[in-house]
């Protein structure tokens, strides 16, 4: 029996582009993913209203996983929950089942505030105005109060030097919480990318039974929905060089930034498989 391939992907500066946002680059590998009916996956720092934005202009209509593991949203009807609902708790929320991972968002928002009193200048997306979050970001009015509407993840800025990043670092683990780093520094709870994709791999292989996997991103809070597939994929950043924190052994590092990255490394290994 043919196996089922499926592809999670990162968005900012892996499927778009770090400055423009654009996937333009990546149109040809995303005909040929919709045209082999290869569930494409969204898993990104994102929230659950930017990623519908983008879902919309990409013509997806698969499950995505929201700011970085913490939220898992299924389209009504996509796939079968049935036995699983036994085992997880599955939300119905909107259109789709929901199967939450991250720490609530007022709670992220106290440990910003935490922090803040221990002498960290830290930033989150939650002390700034919607114009901030566009500046800091790039992003247009209308996106940036799209990012601002959070729920499992904080992302923010922190001024001060290595060490002080260090003990930053420190105090997060020491409240129980958990950092990442995509284009931002991110607060956390028990989530993160790889937990998330674990569970729709869960969910396919109850589906499809024999499933091949794809995931493809560029920094470090991609690492650990990379450990978790078959095939692990990363383009090159804005400056030329893939990130030195991701190093595994099957790693395929696509020959190109970004989006040109994702559209010859996916058009390749669909080639190579079909
Ligand atoms: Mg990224």
């Amino acid at each position: 029996m043919k196996k089922q391939l499926i592809i999670f992907t990162d968005l900012d500066g892996t499927l778009l582009d770090a400055s423009t946002y654009s996937f333009e680059q990546a149109a040809e590998a995303l005909a040929l993913v919709s045209e082999c009916h290869i569930p494409l996956i969204i898993c990104s720092s994102k929230t659950r209203t930017e990623i519908e934005h983008y879902r919309v202009m990409l013509k997806n209509n698969h499950p995505f996983i929201s700011e970085n593991g913490g939220g898992i949203f299924i389209p009504k009807g996509n796939i079968n929950l049935k036995e699983y609902a036994d085992k997880t708790h599955v939300e119905e929320i909107d259109d789709y089942h929901a199967i939450l991972l991250g720490a609530s968002y007022k709670e992220l928002r106290r440990v910003i505030e935490a922090l803040r009193i221990k002498g960290f200048n830290v930033k989150g997306f939650g002390d700034m105005t919607v114009d901030e979050v566009s500046q800091v970001t790039g992003l247009s009015l209308e996106e940036a109060a799209m990012a601002r509407q959070r729920e499992f993840d904080e992302p923010f800025l922190f001024q001060g030097a290595e060490d002080g990043l260090k003990a930053l670092f420190k105090s997060i683990h020491e409240l129980k919480f958990n950092f990442t780093q995509g284009t931002f520094f991110h607060l956390l709870g028990d989530s993160d990318k790889g937990k998330a994709v674990s569970v729709l791999i869960d969910l396919y292989t109850e589906q499809f039974k024999d499933i091949y996997t794809i995931a493809i991103g560029d920094s470090p809070n991609d690492l650990p929905m990379l450990r978790n597939v078959d095939i692990p994929v990363i383009v090159k950043k804005k400056n030329g060089t893939y990130d030195q924190a991701i190093t595994l052994p099957n790693l395929i590092r696509a020959d190109g930034v970004g989006p040109e990255g994702w559209n010859k490394a996916i058009t390749q290994i669909i080639k190579n498989i079909l």
